[in-house]
């Protein structure tokens, strides 16, 4: 096992892992930028590090600084959480050449699952079902008007570079299929120097389900359920939940399984997400996330297992030590992703945390590094908590996240917890009724 872990990440996650590591007995090295100097994660680290200035590419994304930083505190491993470097294969390929292991998966299947075609046509391959579409990229006019012709309109053109949904266009008629082509090729350049885009059919009413898979070095796998993630607003996720409301236990046995086959057949390991949109009782593959999840929690509260501790134990080698018929799922667990953010124009607000307050008791987690007195840094993603709770049922999950949430004080600055009170309350949120569009029209997009 590790002695010492270096944490390539900040905020929670840093957090998040930092625990892990020391319930495990291994030692930690937090590298963090000037703006981070007085983080909670970095107050508990065994050892920190300040690697740059507060800009994430001259820190967190500065790949020469953390490689130095963990040859310097003599680290083991690094894990990069999720975000910056945690989908970089080279940045994996480095760690590795210079003697640490990357607690992630390998660099070809960070790689493979970065390029969009090739990780749908992966997916395709090992039996994953995937949204009809162009079989690679839309080489011309012609072609990508005859595919539309056979699969139907309304049909999505996206960027095989994508990401944070930039790049794609709908086309709802042959007439309009041209000009959007256009606008989403030039896009894509403008936004991923690659305008390279392909075509699939648009589903209007979709949920967003994901499976989490855990794999270790010899071929054992098994997936840990899925999770919702339909409450989206521009193609961000605010609340997760598992399990889904809208799944029943023979549509997950299945799904779950053919991840699992697919994921054995490509050699994957480590943790992986496959997602999904589901409509009308069929699957449709989107992506493959190589990494952790923001929304890991829910999983964990369903099955017990603490999933960046089984991160490490795999990057180490261990076996899994148990299979699929040993995973037990209980109860319901909810997230709120909770943003320094106005809870109805979403303009950030970050600044200094005054009167801090978090919610307990029984089935309540809060995954967060602030406290009194900490300062939001305006240089990162606005989330700065997340709220998790379980209960036995559906229901005893949602009053309890009501509870939780009236309990929650972050005094100094706007955050999303009044929106989540208003969603908490609402009735196609409380009937588990709603599909990936819902949200933004519920805020009315926020501007
Ligand atoms: P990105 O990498 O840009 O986030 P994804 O392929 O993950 O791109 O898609 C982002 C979001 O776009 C999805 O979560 C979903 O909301 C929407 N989307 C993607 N493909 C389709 C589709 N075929 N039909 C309808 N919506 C889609």
């Amino acid at each position: 096992m590790f002695e010492k872990v270096l944490i390539a990440n900040r905020g929670e996650i840093a957090l998040r892992i930092h625990r892990a590591c020391k319930e495990m007995g291994i030692r930690t090295v937090a590298v963090h930028s000037s703006a981070d100097a007085d983080a909670m994660h970095v107050r508990l680290a065994d050892e920190a590090i300040c690697i740059g200035p507060p800009q994430a590419r001259d820190s967190y994304l500065n790949v020469q600084a953390i490689l130095t930083a963990a040859t310097i505190t003599n680290a083991d491993a690094v894990h990069p959480g999720y975000g910056f470097l945690s989908e970089n294969a080279d940045f994996a390929a480095m760690v590795e050449e210079h003697g640490f292991a990357f607690i992630g998966p390998a660099p070809e299947h960070i790689r493979l699952m970065g390029d969009k075609i090739a990780a749908k046509r992966a997916a395709q391959e090992a039996g994953i079902p995937v949204v009809p579409g162009t079989e690679g990229a839309v080489e011309n006019e012609e072609m990508a008007l005859q595919v539309a012709r056979d699969i139907g309109y309304p049909v999505l053109i996206k960027a095989t570079a994508g990401g944070g949904g930039r790049g794609m266009k709908v086309a709802a008629s042959a007439a309009e299929l041209p000009g959007a082509l256009a606008t989403a090729s030039a896009e894509a350049r403008a936004a991923f120097s690659n305008g390279e885009v392909y075509l699939e059919k648009f589903l209007a009413k979709p949920r967003h389900i994901e499976i989490q898979i855990l794999a270790d070095m010899y071929g054992n796998v098994v997936h840990l359920g899925e999770r919702d993630c339909s409450l989206q607003r521009r193609h961000q996720k605010l609340v997760e939940e598992a399990p889904s409301p809208a799944l029943n236990a023979d549509e997950r046995q299945r799904i779950g399984q053919t991840v699992v086959e697919a994921v054995r057949t490509i050699g994957y390991r480590n943790v992986g997400t496959v997602e999904f949109l589901y409509e009308d009782g069929e699957f449709y593959f989107i992506e493959m996330n190589t990494r952790l999840q923001v929304e890991h929690p829910v999983t964990e509260m369903i099955c017990g297992l603490d999933l960046v501790r089984e991160m490490i134990r795999v990057a180490a080698g261990t076996p899994l030590g148990y299979e699929q018929k040993d995973i037990r799922f209980s109860g319901h667990a909810i997230e709120c992703r909770i943003n320094a953010e106005h809870p109805e124009t979403f303009m950030p607000s970050p600044g200094r945390v005054g009167d801090y307050h978090a919610p307990g008791g029984l089935g309540v987690r809060v995954d967060s590094g602030l406290y009194s007195g900490y300062r939001v840094p305006p240089h990162y993603d606005s989330m700065i908590a997340k709220l998790i709770v379980h209960g036995a049922n559906r229901n005893e999950c949602m009053m309890r996240l009501r509870r939780a949430l009236g309990e929650y004080v972050i005094d100094g600055l706007e955050t999303s917890i009044p929106l989540h009170q208003r969603l908490m309350a609402e009735p196609t949120v409380i009937n588990g009724a709603y599909d990936i569009n819902w949200l933004e029209t519920f805020v009315g997009g926020g501007h």
